[in-house]
């Protein structure tokens, strides 16, 4: 099939590793141009070389950290001053931190919504209208399986990622008619770095395994198969959904 990614103009948000990183990755090799970025400099040029050479495509590394405005504000000015547009928008950042309810005061819940939501909707607030102007684009947001199904001890995260699903499909119904698609996709328990750091140092944390149906954890290669389906042009009747890449583990429909 094919996804009709040549020579599109991706930004894909906290992408210098983990999930970010494997979504830019897919689309570098469909041929799309891709934008990544991510706070610490060395990381984010070692990536962009790795995609390029992987890949052959044009990489754009830009440094952002994604919890402050004026950043988020000259990385989306950067994008567009390099290739004028930007067709597909991926937001993504890093995870809050772990604790419960009890554990946070109203400077963390503040600091997580700036992370979690205001990242991803503020970088949407200042793309939406270049895609508006050249007539479609896509969106998706990453969240996690924490949206259907709160994942124990991470109350920041179950709460304010779940306000990203009612900010999506909102958003979906305002610019289905622009030919803008809006979706979210929720990764479960993916072998990224980060996971496996977490596995090292905590062997119990190998027994989540037994929760997902699969049995295993899932591929970052795998997620990004989904993540670049939904922003591809076959895709393009596909908006306001919510879908999961968690080896069945939401036990909800
Ligand atoms: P990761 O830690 O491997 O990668 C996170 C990326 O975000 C890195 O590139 C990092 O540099 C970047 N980043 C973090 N904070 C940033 C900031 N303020 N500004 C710019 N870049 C920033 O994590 P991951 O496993 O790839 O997960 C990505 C997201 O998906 C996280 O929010 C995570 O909580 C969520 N998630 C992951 C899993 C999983 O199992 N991997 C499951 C559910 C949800």
């Amino acid at each position: 099939m094919e996804l009709g990614l040549k020579n599109k103009v991706a930004l894909v948000l906290a992408s210098s590793q983990g999930l970010g990183k494997s979504v830019a990755r897919v689309l570098a090799g469909e041929g799309a141009r891709v934008i990544i970025c991510g706070r610490n400099e060395e990381t984010l040029g070692a990536t962009a070389e790795e995609i390029c050479n992987a890949t052959g495509a044009e990489v754009l590394p830009i440094q952002c950290d994604l919890s402050v405005a004026d950043e988020r504000e000259s990385l989306v000015g950067s994008a567009l001053e390099k290739w004028g547009r930007i067709d597909i928008l991926v937001t993504n950042t890093g995870g809050p931190p772990p604790g419960q309810f009890e554990e946070f005061d109203l400077d963390d819940w503040e600091a997580v919504f700036n992370q979690l939501f205001l990242s991803a909707a503020d970088v949407i607030r200042r793309v939406l209208p270049g895609m508006k102007e050249n007539g479609g684009g896509r969106i998706l947001t990453i969240t996690s399986v924490a949206v259907k199904q709160p994942v124990d001890n991470l109350m920041t995260s179950n709460a304010i990622r779940a306000g990203i699903l009612g900010f999506m499909k909102s958003l979906s119904n305002e610019v289905a008619a622009d030919g803008i698609t809006v979706n979210n996709i929720m990764p479960g328990f993916t072998l990224t770095e980060r996971l496996k750091q977490l596995v090292e140092k905590n062997p119990d944390f190998g027994k989540v395994e037994d929760t997902i149906p699969m049995g295993r954890f899932g591929t970052p290669e795998e997620f990004a198969a989904a993540a670049v389906f939904l922003v591809s042009e076959p895709a393009g009747y596909i908006t306001g959904v919510s879908l999961p890449v968690d080896g069945g583990w939401i036990k909800g429909t």
